[in-house]
């Protein structure tokens, strides 16, 4: 999977390729990523990516010249015929305004094998880039942060490590919250006790299907007491209701 972004911060990208999940990925050829600086795309000598409104009022608006050139510039390099398919990127709006992100959607965007992320900063971008490059717009959540950048690579990272092969082992990420649409069971690992607080038996009792229906039945308990909206859309299979309503005919 190619991961392209676009920024006027690309130092903030380092942290992102030289370690953890997503690093790894990049060095073991699993995962394409390019960083863009926006300045390279501008057109004045000052390396100009924003300017005032139009209209008037506070902060600054990112330029649409810059961003149309970068995204023509990635579009030229990167696409191409492909085994005998056009390969073309999707184009990812990080903005406030967007469709939340949640693991639907990274599932979704996993399928595909190219996004571009624009990272904004300031009043964010001229409305008439979204008008020319129709883009996804995505939203980490109902609240602003100051740029694009982090939004950009903690989509890009949830996506990432869905990228066959990027992650070590491949059950845990199934297992992982929201996979199922249900949170993660708890984990353990030793010492057994600590300051009184015991790991529970049935972990230690190397029974793998009584471990495996616990675990379940966890997942379950932690959803219901935590997230229950979340069991509203959950893809539950007999097991798992026969669980939740032994769970819920308990007395309080
Ligand atoms: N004036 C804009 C916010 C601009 S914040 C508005 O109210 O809609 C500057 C940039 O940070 C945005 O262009 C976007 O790229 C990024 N950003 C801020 N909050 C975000 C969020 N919740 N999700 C995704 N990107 C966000």
């Amino acid at each position: 999977m190619r991961i392209d972004f676009v920024t006027i911060f690309p130092r903030m990208f380092d942290p992102l390729l030289a370690e953890g999940v997503i690093a790894r990925g990049v060095k073991a050829g699993l995962l394409d990523i390019h960083v863009w600086d926006l300045r390279d795309f501008a057109t004045d000598k000052h390396r100009s990516t924003d300017d005032e409104a139009y209209g008037g009022g506070p902060g600054m608006v990112m330029l649409a010249e810059p961003v149309l050139r970068a995204v023509d510039k990635i579009r030229d390099e990167g696409g191409g015929m492909r085994d005998e398919k056009e390969v073309i990127p999707h184009i990812v709006m990080m903005s406030p305004q967007g469709r939340r992100f949640d693991q639907k959607l990274a599932a979704e965007l996993g399928e595909t094998e190219w996004l571009v992320f624009l990272c904004g900063r300031y009043e964010g971008f001229d409305e008439l880039i979204r008008e020319i490059l129709q883009p996804y717009e995505i939203s980490i959540g109902d609240f602003v942060v100051s740029g694009g950048e982090l939004p950009a690579m903690l989509v890009a990272d949830a996506i990432g490590r869905l990228v066959e092969g990027v992650v070590g082992n491949s059950d845990s990420v199934v297992a992982d919250s929201f996979y199922e649409g249900l949170l993660d069971y708890p984990h353990y690992t030793r010492p057994e006790e600590i300051r009184g607080r015991r790991v529970p038996e049935i972990l230690l009792s190397g029974h793998h299907e009584n471990i495996r229906k616990w675990r379940k039945e966890q997942a379950l308990r932690q959803t219901l007491k935590k997230r229950p909206d979340l069991l509203k859309t959950a893809q539950l299979d007999d097991e798992a209701r026969a669980v939740l309503k032994g769970i819920e005919n308990e007395k309080p």
